[in-house]
């Protein structure tokens, strides 16, 4: 019976284990730029500079 005891602990550990691995995996994909868009035109905005209209002010 301990033995099956065990067995099912280390199925749940695996489980976990991969569970955390499937959550790292998206984390690092939202890590990447999301593409924004400017608050005042609605275009979306290319690099850190900001948007063409922002600098016009
Ligand atoms: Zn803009």
């Amino acid at each position: 019976m301990l033995n099956v005891v065990f067995l099912f602990l280390l199925f749940i550990a695996v489980l976990g284990v991969m569970g955390k691995l499937r959550l790292i995996k998206p984390g690092g994909r939202t890590k990447l730029p999301r593409p924004r868009k400017c608050r005042a035109c609605g275009r979306f905005i290319l690099g850190s500079r900001g948007c063409d209209c922002d600098r016009k002010r």
